[in-house]
């Protein structure tokens, strides 16, 4: 029998849909097919009357209609004042509907950041919040003991956007019954248990403190630039976009969009710092040792590196 999927867009921008679209190997289609998925609802991609999604969301209520999996993409918006009426699904609250479908789901999936912890909207007058988390504290809308009717909590797959392969690797797991280990933030160990630095081909860099204090050439953007790639876990070097490319890749530092409290109030691309030295440091390390252990290294810095001579 199909497992079936509900997609729900909160307060999105639509990223994390066209991270859905952007799915290469296999592509959407191929990976409905394998893990025999109907798509009940996508608003990107269904064009049935309102009459018809309406009709769909009393069959889900009233249990006619089993919903396998309900993904949300997007903050759940509580403003004004707790009203919900910032965003509305035929002019009530959106959160309303969320609150009535995770009641219905063997699975609910935060995709991206936003759905995950509230992100961009989490500080503002919207009142945006995570599905089971806002920011790094449980709670969130669903509140800290929430399960689904398969006793699972909300997996969070958070990045602006999540990538289309750490989707493809959920919706799968789900779909097998496979066991999905969770870190503190309700998110896959086999994704976001290693740093964006891991992976990163700046990181000879890196260790020589070879460090780039403008766009555009070859070193670590960790002393000036604010990359943040030593302190924020996920994917993002393992799993590459469109098989070749990552912001470090490309020379733009990582802003850590996967992390719980992302965005930060600070400006991106410029490095924190007091007398030069950046304030935060790479996750867990000791002050004193890795400031000692960075001035040997950049004395060590090899010659092929102050030239950039590698090739990236
Ligand atoms: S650019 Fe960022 S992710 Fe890459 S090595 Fe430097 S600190 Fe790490």
């Amino acid at each position: 029998m199909s497992r079936t999927i509900y997609w729900l867009q909160c307060g999105a921008c639509g990223g994390d849909s066209m991270g859905l679209l952007s799915m290469e190997s296999p592509d959407i289609l191929e990976l409905l097919k394998l893990l025999d998925i109907e798509i009940l609802w996508h608003p990107s991609l269904s064009n049935a009357k309102a009459s018809f999604h309406r009709s769909l969301l009393e069959a889900i209520f009233s249990g006619e209609q089993s919903l396998d999996i309900l993904c949300v993409e997007g903050s759940v918006i509580r403003g004004p004042g707790g009203t919900g009426m910032y965003d509305t699904f035929e002019g009530k609250p959106k959160k309303d509907l969320v609150g009535g479908l995770v009641k219905h789901a063997k699975a609910v999936v935060a995709v991206g950041t936003c759905a995950s912890f509230g992100g961009i909207g989490s500080d503002g007058e919207i009142e945006a919040t995570g599905l089971q988390f806002l920011k790094r504290n449980k709670g969130g809308f669903l509140g800290a003991e929430f399960k689904t009717t398969s006793g699972l909590p909300v997996i969070n797959l958070p990045g602006c956007p999540c990538h289309y392969d750490v989707l493809a690797g959920i919706l799968s797991s789900v779909c097998y019954g496979m066991p999905i280990p969770l870190n503190q933030y309700n998110s896959p160990l086999e994704w976001y248990n290693m740093l964006i630095h891991q992976g990163c081909v700046r990181n000879e860099y890196h260790e020589y403190r070879v460090e780039e204090p403008d766009f555009g050439d070859k070193g670590c953007l960790f002393f000036h630039m604010g990359c943040r790639g030593p302190l924020s876990y996920g994917p993002c070097n393992k799993l590459l976009w469109n098989k070749r490319s990552s912001k470090t890749r490309i020379g733009v530092p990582c802003v850590g969009c996967t992390s719980p409290d992302f965005p930060q109030n600070y400006p991106f691309f410029k490095t924190r710092n007091i007398a030069g030295i950046p304030i935060e440091l790479p996750d867990g390390i000791d002050r004193a040792h890795y400031l000692a252990y960075k001035s040997m290294a950049a004395a060590a810095a090899p010659e092929r590196l102050k030239k950039r001579q590698t090739n990236i």
